[in-house]
């Protein structure tokens, strides 16, 4: 799978052997591939090259700086959502990157910040906060560019959780009330009105939803630009699927195919927020099998990586491969799983493998990596790979029983560097310490 693949059944990241990796840094360890990185980025910046497009790249998705820096080198711009996400990417991007900043609860100190730091776009999510930005721009002698973000109450696509389009979520505008809302700062001193956002939920594995988003999104802009509102970008959001198990993902292409129609039918300057479509497949977690042991019928491989380091299993229910870094040569070099999203038991059988639960040290029944997964025997010290790692894995690990979060790696051919040393006790401890009476 791009770049993570086995020579004579040794598992590679582009030229260089994982197992390297763990000796070299430990475990757990992630563990990113530079050329998927930047082909991915490529590949969106190619598929929508007609629209000479903004791509501004989600530090939600993975905040690390090495990573952020790398696409602004590329050409990215950045999609933050706090105040703390706008600082790394002004710590990551070359002067004068674009950066869009989303979320429905800016705080007066987040806008400030950012209308000091230059933000391309505010991302607007409700008529408060709009007035908000207003005022403070106002106050600041500034004139706030915004893009207005809709809610298309589109049908459900994603894991509830994560979709953002559907009536009654936090997320955006109503779409009955956006024409309403903008009629209500049109001329206002602090506002220009430039856009129309949307970000659908994520991942994202059809089209259709794109499709649909965009028909709606053109209804609108007529609207605004109607009452005198000059609205000259279409932000579409991200929300791109990745490969979790096997090829289920679209390309890049197959999104441009629906979305830059519309863009060249508006007339807009489009924008577009990609994140775990870029760094989702191009990193694996690498973990070290503790102990192995049974109880009540199940088959428990206990490993260094949890919950605080991979969330999204046990947040979401998420499937990832996993699987040994060295697999014997009894049974099959990769497991046998079918592409297909909805099928909950995706695996044919594979020789000499059996249901386990890969599980994590952490003092929860919810720690787990894996559940009932057809694996190898594996034994003490023995590597897996955890693939499709590279979106919300680092950028949710936690320190939660008082476990130190892993260490980072970024391999470019047969060389590789640490981008985020592995924590400390001392730094476990470093925000209580001064504290201590
Ligand atoms: C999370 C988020 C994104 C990125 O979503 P991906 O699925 O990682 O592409 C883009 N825009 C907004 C507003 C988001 O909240």
């Amino acid at each position: 799978m791009d770049h993570f693949e086995y020579r004579d059944r040794k598992l590679f990241c582009e030229d260089v052997p994982v197992s390297e990796l763990a000796e070299t840094y430990g475990t757990p360890l992630y563990v990113y591939s530079e050329k998927v990185l930047v082909q991915k980025l490529k590949e969106i910046q190619t598929a929508f090259a007609p629209a000479n497009p903004t791509i501004c790249y989600s530090v939600k998705a993975n905040g690390n700086v090495s990573i952020c820096r790398l696409m602004g080198q590329h050409g990215a711009g950045f999609d933050v959502t706090s105040g703390g996400e706008f600082f790394r990417a002004l710590k990551a991007g070359p002067a004068g990157s674009k950066i869009v900043f989303a979320g429905v609860g800016k705080t007066d100190a987040e806008i400030r910040y950012a209308l000091d730091q230059g933000v391309f776009l505010f991302d607007v999510e409700s008529e408060q906060e709009l007035l908000t930005i207003g005022e403070i721009a106002k106050s600041m002698g500034r004139k706030a560019a915004v893009a207005l973000r809709v809610n298309p109450d589109l049908p459900p696509k994603t894991h509830v959780k994560t979709d953002t389009s559907v009536k009654g979520v936090k997320f955006g505008l109503d779409i009955e009330t956006v024409v309403d809302v903008a009629r209500g700062v049109v001329g206002h001193p602090g506002l220009a009105v430039v856009g129309l956002h949307m970000h659908l939920g994520s991942p994202i594995l059809k089209v259709e939803p794109y499709k649909q988003g965009c028909a709606k999104g053109i209804t609108l802009i007529k609207a605004l630009r109607e009452l005198g509102h000059d609205i000259r970008y279409l932000n579409m959001g991200g929300g791109f699927g990745i490969n979790y198990r096997k090829d289920e993902a679209q390309p890049a292409s197959a999104f441009a195919a629906v979305i830059l129609p519309a863009v060249k039918e508006i007339g807009c300057q489009l924008v577009l927020e990609p994140g775990r479509f870029i760094v989702g497949n191009a990193a694996i977690l690498v973990s070290r099998v503790v102990f192995t042991k049974s109880t009540g019928g199940k088959h428990y491989v206990i490993q260094d990586a949890a919950m605080n380091d991979l969330i999204r299993p046990t947040l979401y229910g998420s499937f990832h491969r996993l699987w040994p870094v060295q697999p014997a040569a009894d049974v099959p070099v990769e497991p046998d799983v079918n592409g297909d999203p909805d099928d909950p038991n995706p695996f044919r059988a594979m020789a000499n493998c059996f249901n386990q639960d890969v599980v994590g040290p952490v003092c929860e029944s919810g720690d787990f990596l894996a559940k009932d997964r057809p694996l190898p025997t594996l034994k003490r010290g023995d590597l897996l790979a955890t693939f499709s790692a590279g979106a919300y894995g680092m950028a949710m690990a936690s320190n939660y029983n008082s476990r130190l979060r892993a260490a980072e790696v970024l391999v470019t051919g047969s060389t590789h560097r640490l981008i985020r040393r592995r924590e400390t006790f001392k730094d476990l401890v470093a925000c209580e310490e001064d504290c201590l009476t």
